[in-house]
């Protein structure tokens, strides 16, 4: 489906590998409302050119952030969790 992507444990917590990425990236952790969004809606492309912060509600408008339009739109998942691969 594409909407996979990989998990990394940090902390103990289990966290997206963009997430942490861009956090390197920002030199801090990123805030609630925050999302990493892929420019080319390849989860798993995690280069620096192809993720970007983006504020949560924008990311919803965007129409690619809700389960139900996978089909749709690019394999893009609000709650990635649920589908993220160990
Ligand atoms: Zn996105």
């Amino acid at each position: 489906m594409g909407s996979e992507y990989e998990i990394v444990i940090q902390d103990g917590k289990r966290r997206p590998v963009h997430d942490v990425i861009m956090e390197g990236i920002l030199g801090r952790p990123l805030k609630e409302n925050e999302v990493v969004h892929h420019l080319n809606g390849e989860k798993r492309d995690n280069r620096e050119e192809n993720i970007q912060v983006m504020d949560r509600a924008k990311h919803i408008r965007m129409a690619d952030g809700f389960p139900i339009k996978i089909q749709a739109v690019s394999g893009h998942v609000l709650f990635p969790l649920l589908t993220a691969v160990v």
